[in-house]
């Protein structure tokens, strides 16, 4: 009855360009993918991510597509305005607006103090790394218009294409695409995601913020896919017998439609009775949608700052000549971007009490784990104690250290790099 309800809203808004109920191309996650959140919460992570005073700043690139009849939907101010309202929906300021009679303006959200700026490409097309701009008139500013009619829309066949060819930087570089993909407003992928080539969201060109989709004109949207790419599971996803992974997101049985409007959607819906509060109708990991999210709690912020540290983050380490660095913080079948400051070939080791190991490092670009070296990278495998050496290449700074256990597990794992 409740899906005929919602069909019926769904035809009614169709034809009268009324808010279309949400709907997000993100699926539920698997159970690998929960036991690495679960692992993420319980493990160190949550300490570096809980010295929440360090501002993260995410490089932000964006991809336009025109066509012969689609002339700049979007313009720079939509795109910069949406930057801006991406960042205040990741601070305290995300509140509900007081002229909405269900709106109480003491209930805001968390500063997550992660915020988002414009990559910076050089003139020869390469993006300067650790290099941000707010405004996306600046010189250099990470965005394109490219005309390109076949990626207005997209499926993730051309959608894979489209990713492949255009996509930005490292795992660090947030890469929107404005293409309306099939089936859903938007979709996004998680930060645990092994393809690379695939990061990032694609999201509706008319979800922009001031963009023409009934109900998602302020841009929330964006907010809530970039929820999903730190790390963020929706609020719905273990219905009323597991939670999502965040113990102070309420459990709800299933997503929450509209705002209020809708038959059967009250905003107080308490879908879950025999577990505490309410349904978190605001969350913007529910499926409401952009007129009533505008909130992130405490553990949700303390997930994306630890995704960001454990699978994104571009960690700095400056090695001085024969001096080993500090422990380096790693998990078994992660990898994580080092950008190590030396002139010098460098060798890291990696060490366990217990299980087999393959290193791998390489300048730059993605660690595949392959068994024999190529310039530029090198790769180990065995029982604990791995070391190799990579020698530098000119004008390189990014190394990639991965680290996979094949067989047996790793426990108490230790990985040191020393410039040789
Ligand atoms: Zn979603």
């Amino acid at each position: 009855m409740k899906n005929r309800l919602l069909l019926l809203a769904l035809l009614a808004a169709s034809t009268k360009g009324q808010v279309v109920p949400f709907s997000c191309g993100v699926g539920h996650a698997t159970s690998e993918q929960l036991q690495e959140l679960s692992a993420l919460t319980a493990d160190g992570s949550s300490i570096i991510a809980s010295n929440s005073n360090e501002v993260i700043t995410v490089p932000v690139c964006s991809y336009i597509f025109n066509g012969r009849h689609n002339d700049d939907e979007i313009t720079d101010q939509m795109l910069q305005d949406q930057l801006d309202y991406l960042n205040q929906g990741f601070t305290a300021a995300s509140c509900c607006d007081v002229s909405d009679s269900w709106c109480n303006p003491v209930d805001c959200s968390v500063e997550t103090n992660i915020q988002f700026a414009w990559a910076v490409v050089t003139p020869k097309g390469t993006l300067a790394e650790g290099h941000t701009t707010p405004n996306i008139q600046d010189e250099g500013a990470c965005s394109f218009r490219l005309f390109r009619p076949l990626w207005i829309r997209t499926n993730s066949v051309n959608g894979f294409f489209m990713k492949r060819l255009l996509r930005k930087g490292g795992p660090n570089v947030l890469n929107i695409y404005w293409s309306n993909p099939l089936g859903s407003i938007a979709y996004a992928t998680f930060p645990t995601s092994s393809k690379r080539k695939h990061d990032g969201v694609v999201i509706n060109p008319a979800a922009v913020t001031g963009g023409d989709l009934p109900g998602y004109g302020r841009g929330s949207t964006l907010i809530h896919e970039v929820g999903h790419w730190l790390g963020l599971l929706h609020t719905f996803q273990g219905s009323c017998e597991s939670s999502d992974g965040i113990d102070d997101t309420p459990m709800e049985y299933a997503p929450f439609r509209g705002c209020g409007e809708l038959p059967g959607y009250p905003l107080d819906r308490d879908s879950c009775p025999n577990n505490p509060g309410t349904d978190p109708v605001h969350n913007f990991m529910d499926y409401s949608g952009d007129l009533c999210w505008y909130k992130f709690t405490a553990g949700q912020m303390a997930v994306m700052r630890a995704s960001w540290f454990k699978y994104r983050a571009i960690n700095t380490i400056v090695l001085q000549e024969g001096q080993p660095s500090e422990a380096i913080t790693l998990v078994a079948r992660g990898r994580q971007l080092y950008s190590l400051i030396t002139s010098n070939a460098i060798r890291c080791t990696a060490s366990a009490t217990e299980g087999d190991i393959g290193l791998y490092l390489q300048w730059r670009h993605e660690p595949r784990y392959i068994a024999f070296p190529f310039i530029n990278s090198c790769s180990t495998h065995g029982l604990p104690d791995q070391s190799c050496t990579v020698r530098r290449p000119r004008q390189q700074e990014v190394l990639y250290i991965g680290v996979k256990s094949s067989f047996v597990p790793v426990t108490d794992l230790t990985v040191t790099c020393v410039a040789v």
